[in-house]
């Protein structure tokens, strides 16, 4: 077994390389916009308490507001109603936090149709180049979306018909959820699943399913592209809010580059 101060000594000398796969947070992060008839998630507000000034002249700092599931963040298992009375996000072991990443990169897919949905033959198709998928690992779907994580509006691509994001389909979640021992699946859209997705069958079929196998979800990862297929370690660190369905995560990927 390794020294874990080995770890640090290599984030000093370059031989790891620590990628930053978080959205910034602020007023104009993108955020789920759900149909008129459902309740709605909170943007990211901050309000400020004081700055140096009478209202605390030694000290900076702020309140905020947010929904649980703005910008860059984790899925818990009672999120979904499928995975009601499975853990919520204090509840997660931290262990299981931390994991290999699989990294399967669908960007040309995704650059030539918007809704775009991993199916299981491209599952099968990484398998068959790099192995299995990684046991306790997070699967993660490179599409390029992020790039338009400062527009929402090109982040959300929505059109009369609703909004149109990559997802994986039906059969591509349920083999993820129920055929492997991964943590979970990570993605560059607002949630995990496609925008397409509440017509799917069954609806949301991510969230159905990988929720109802007790495993997470991240989303709005950045840098994707600097991952390699496989060999990096992603650590995805949601706040332990207690009874919460999820939470605005910070998620670093470790890489070797010596
Ligand atoms: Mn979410």
């Amino acid at each position: 077994m390794a020294d874990v101060l080995d770890l640090t000594q290599g984030i000093i000398d370059g031989s790891v390389e620590v990628i930053d796969m978080t959205a910034p947070l602020h007023a104009n992060t993108p955020i789920l916009q759900l149909p008129p008839e459902f309740g709605q998630t909170a943007a990211f507000e901050l309000e400020e308490i004081s700055a140096y000034d009478e209202r605390g002249p030694f000290w900076y700092w702020n309140n905020f507001r947010t929904g649980e599931h703005t910008g860059t963040h984790f899925d818990a298992p009672n999120h979904w109603v499928s995975g009601q009375g499975l853990d919520d996000v204090s509840q997660v072991p931290v262990e299981r936090l931390i994991g290999p990443a699989a990294v399967i990169d669908c960007t040309a897919q995704v650059d030539a149709d918007s809704d775009y949905c991993l199916d299981v033959d491209d599952i099968k198709a990484w398998e068959e180049e790099h192995g299995p998928v990684p046991d306790r690992g997070w699967f993660i779907f490179r599409t390029g979306w992020s790039s338009r994580g400062d527009d929402p509006d090109a982040f959300a691509n929505a059109d009369e018909n609703g909004p149109h994001t990559p997802g994986a389909t039906p059969a591509a979640a349920k083999y993820l959820a129920e055929e492997t021992n991964l943590l979970g699946w990570g993605v560059e859209t607002v949630g995990t699943d496609a925008g397409g997705a509440m017509g799917f069958d069954p609806p949301f079929p991510c969230h159905s399913m990988f929720m109802g196998a007790g495993k997470y979800g991240i989303t709005q990862l950045r840098n994707t592209h600097l991952l390699p297929a496989t060999g990096a370690v992603i650590i995805a660190a949601p706040l332990p809010i207690v009874t919460g369905s999820g939470s605005p995560c910070r998620v670093i990927a470790l890489v070797n580059r010596a």
